[in-house]
């Protein structure tokens, strides 16, 4: 599936994320640093009902600023406020469990957990096997190169006359995180071959520090730390493809779905979200 989105300006392609915000800083880079497969807080708890009772939440804390472990080793972030104030409006506690991202869609099918907040793209495969919330934030997916690195990129005029501009990463070696958009899209787009996966966006970073890799695809927010915390980086100014955030639920858990669509839609319209978003992502 072709999914080198194209764009008008290219200016506009590093925009981020979120309602509301744009750019800027995010704390704790570091903690793009710390492996997968952890449980960080909390333990997972018996009560799977999404009554009352606990929220269990699934993510892959190694994705700044929207999920991180902080100094206290505590997975923070603005998924884990999200799905804080989720938790509070349903009245129930909020766990969390760190784990690797492609484990997170099992996980909800194993009931390790009951909703996966991890930056996570709504995507038409997935979708087959969970269900989404509502979009609670929107992604970028960026392109990250060694500075002064020359990347083709293509111009062509859409239906109505608009340069719209795509990367041409024909002939790269490109480092991804295993199981993400940006894996599916360039295996899709390259070929297997052209791809090289890494379990974590921190490593797929490190691997074109050391000239592993040509570059890497990441979603923009982390592309951001990750080009912060290593010298010599850079973010390409056109992007790979727009997307859409949300939370994830186990396939036909409907009641649950329902109760968090209830919650984002309230916490949308108070402001809450873009609270928490523009509190990590600003100018
Ligand atoms: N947004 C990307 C995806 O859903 C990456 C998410 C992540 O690495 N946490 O595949």
């Amino acid at each position: 599936m072709k999914k080198k989105l194209a764009f008008l300006l290219a200016g506009a392609m590093l925009m981020t994320a979120a309602l509301a915000g744009c750019g800027g800083d995010k704390p704790a880079d570091d903690s793009a640093n710390t492996p997968a497969d952890t449980a960080q807080q909390d333990t997972p708890a018996a009560d799977n009902t999404a009554d009352g009772g606990t929220l269990r939440m699934l993510t892959n804390a190694a994705f700044p600023p929207y999920e991180f472990v902080d100094d206290s080793g505590n997975v923070a972030g603005i998924d884990a406020e999200i799905a804080q104030a989720v938790a509070d409006k349903l009245g129930m506690k909020l766990e969390i469990t760190d784990m690797a991202f492609e484990s997170l869609i099992a996980g909800l099918q194993s009931d390790t957990g009951d909703i996966v907040l991890a930056g996570m793209t709504v995507d038409p495969e997935r979708a087959q096997s969970v269900d989404f919330t509502d979009s609670y934030a929107t992604g970028v997916q960026v392109v990250i190169v060694p500075e002064g690195a020359e990347v083709k990129v293509n111009e062509e005029k859409d239906d109505e006359g608009n340069t719209v501009k795509s990367v041409d990463l024909t002939g790269m070696k490109i480092g991804v995180q295993t199981g993400t958009t940006g894996d599916q899209y360039c295996a899709g787009d390259y070929g297997e071959d052209a791809v090289q996966r890494y379990d974590n966006g921190a490593l797929a970073v490190a691997a074109l520090v050391n000239g592993q890799v040509d570059c890497v695809v990441i979603d923009n927010e982390p592309a951001k730390s990750f080009v912060e915390a290593n010298k010599g980086l850079q973010i390409l100014d056109t992007a790979y493809t727009v997307e859409d955030y949300a939370a994830a639920i186990k396939k036909g858990n409907t009641e649950l779905l329902d109760k968090v669509n209830g919650a984002l839609k309230e916490l949308k319209e108070d402001g809450t979200i873009e609270g928490i978003i523009t509190k990590y992502i600003h100018d």
